[in-house]
């Protein structure tokens, strides 16, 4: 026990000691303008107190988390001015792409100035005209290097007469928000104007929908069923690590997609597309997948996706578990929250199936490559892509329906992927607190479902073998159909468009009859067989033999040849997925727990 005069002086000692580190730390305040909404341009205002350097180094982010492309945001910075805490400019200059380098001279404060033009409506990127402001912290806010982990505040002065600002950062008053680090100001867009807001509560947490601009939604039943995916994906996961949500949804002339934040999403879609039965379940698959990723992605996630590294490109050969795994799910979360009917969720999954066994570049590439080469295949798609590429979204969606059929099957309808992805979510991110690996995944297939996927993963995943699909099915009591069995359709393969009253390709598909034929994209079609092209090569293909040779002319580069195509038959599949007569109480079950239906 200490003495009364030892104790103060201890006292004394700890108040020094706190205040020595309080007069070290550094304090960061961004402040977001926009007074002339009509340029396009936002103004971000950087003050930096108490870092005393030499130098400090301003990074704008080249991408954008959750989207893997290499954007290069710096490329819309303009007017960089660096001044100290009395307004004394000091020296600046570039030193790379996207650092500015600003020589401080170990200044006590630092004030940074830039402007932002914000002119690409996407969910990935920054937009602002005389109606709204929309934000995507990565392609707008440069953080200083080396305090990615410096606590701050947001001051967001609205232009003129807008009233609202939602986001899913603190607020701590008027505007006025807070945030712990970098990757929570970058990973919080904000929507400002004078949108609609709407709220629901679901999990005992707050909702707040941002409807930016009109579209024909009624918003009682929006929000009911928004509430039920939300709910469904929570009893998913077992809790929901969120205190507040927000959904920011623009309503587009045209637009869909959706990029998933910590505890928040921004959406787009057209604002007609809550008319009709398929648009407006779309809409609602589209909640589930982003809401989904509130566990999938930003706190289960694989090794390189975060803490991120905004510099650059960050690799990672499973896309296939953090988007096809969502994609998964978002349907069938969708089908659970009763917003689809079981028939027409097997028709998504026979569609999905369909699409994957129909894209050539699915027998060249596998998922997991799909998923390592996103920044430079998926994102960059040419006229090619489809010969070479497979889709991590719809083929690991794909895999997440077989592997969960296999555990199902495996335990007699006890386990799902349902368990793996709690399980997953239980470990690395609650209790372990860290990224997940390949291995680690499948370790926690194997042991739900009681046996190897070693075959799984060297075949389809790492391979590019074909499931045999009604072995996997067959364990819901489910069959998958080609329709197109016995139909003899030939394989044309030559996408076109109509340019000036020209068709000229745009597309040839691998094995196709243009592909064996020496087509080539630009190739103008001009006849075929001796009869002029118009704008409709149906009536002069159909009917043909397989086999046939077709004398096709073209303009290629100028010049007139005539190439023999010859004609090949169409292998496409258009499955179906159909429930086979009387199924046994197991599978009965299995498709029951599934699809969450209450009876059969
Ligand atoms: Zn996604």
């Amino acid at each position: 026990m200490l003495k009364q005069k030892q104790f103060i002086l201890f006292l004394l000692l700890i108040f020094l000691c706190c205040n020595t580190v309080a007069a070290l730390a550094a304090d960061l305040k961004y402040t977001l303008s926009m007074p002339e909404p009509h340029t396009h341009y936002f103004q971000v205002e950087v003050e930096l107190t108490g870092a005393r350097k030499n130098h400090i180094d301003y990074k704008m982010p080249v991408w954008a988390p959750g989207s893997y492309l290499v954007r290069e945001f710096a490329k819309n910075v303009d007017s960089f001015t660096a001044t100290d805490k009395a307004g004394i400019t000091l020296r600046s200059e570039k030193i790379d792409k996207n650092t500015w380098r600003v020589y401080s001279n170990k200044a006590d404060a630092v004030r940074v100035k830039y402007n932002v033009y914000a002119f690409e409506m996407s969910v990935r990127t920054s937009f602002l005209d005389a109606a709204h402001g929309y934000v995507n912290g990565t392609s707008m806010f440069m953080y200083p290097d080396g305090f990615q982990n410096q606590s701050g505040t947001l001051v967001v002065q609205p232009y003129k007469d807008w009233k609202k600002v939602s986001t899913g950062l603190k607020s701590t008053g008027t505007y006025t928000y807070t945030f712990p680090n970098y990757d929570v100001l970058a990973d919080s867009p904000l929507e400002i104007g004078n949108h609609e807001v709407l709220f629901f509560e679901a999990g005992g947490v707050p909702h707040e929908v941002a409807m930016y601009d009109e579209g024909n939604y009624e918003p009682k039943r929006l929000l009911a069923d928004m509430k039920k995916v939300v709910e469904e994906c929570i009893s998913l996961m077992g809790e929901l690590p969120v205190d507040r949500y927000v959904f920011i949804v623009h309503n587009l002339h045209k637009g869909g997609g959706g990029l998933e934040h910590l505890n928040s999403t921004t959406l787009q879609t057209s604002r007609w597309n809550y008319g009709t039965e398929t648009g407006y379940t779309n809409f609602m698959s589209l909640v589930a997948h982003e809401y989904f990723h509130l566990w999938n992605v930003k706190r289960l996630r694989p090794a390189p996706l975060g803490p991120f590294d905004y510099d650059k490109e960050n690799y990672t050969r499973l896309l296939w578990v953090s988007e096809g795994i969502t994609s998964y799910y978002d349907d069938l979360i969708t089908r659970r929250a009763g917003l689809m009917e079981p028939q027409r969720y097997l028709d998504v999954v026979a569609g999905s199936i369909s699409s994957v066994e129909n894209t050539p570049g699915n027998k060249i590439q596998s998922v997991s490559e799909s998923s390592f080469d996103a920044w430079i295949k998926y994102y960059r798609r040419n006229e090619n892509s489809n010969n070479a590429e497979v889709s991590y979204y719809t083929k690991g969606g794909v895999m997440g329906q077989l592997l969960n059929m296999e555990i199902m099957k495996s335990t007699k309808g006890e386990k799902s992927l349902d368990d793996v992805m709690r399980y997953m979510y239980d470990r690395y991110y609650k209790k372990l607190d860290r990224a997940f690996t390949e291995q680690e995944f499948k370790e926690a297939l194997e042991r739900a479902a009681g046996k190897k996927f070693d075959d799984f993963f060297r075949d389809y995943i790492h391979g590019t073998r074909t499931p045999d699909y009604n072995s996997y099915f067959e364990a819901a009591g489910l069959r998958l159909v080609d329709l197109n069995k016995d139909v003899l359709n030939l394989n044309w393969g030559a996408g076109t468009a109509m340019e000036n009253g020209r068709m000229v390709i745009k597309s040839v598909s691998r094995g196709s009859s243009a592909w064996e034929g020496g087509l080539n994209v630009n190739d103008e079609i001009i006849a075929i067989d001796g009869y002029r092209v118009e704008d409709d090569i149906k009536p002069l293909i159909s009917g043909r033999a397989i086999g046939e040779k077709l004398p096709v002319t073209v303009s290629r580069d100028g010049k007139l040849l005539t190439l023999e195509v010859p004609i090949v038959e169409d292998k496409n599949v258009r499955y179906r997925l159909e429930r086979v007569e009387n199924p046994t109480a197991l599978q009965q079950k299995i498709y029951s727990k599934w699809l969450k239906l209450k009876e059969v």
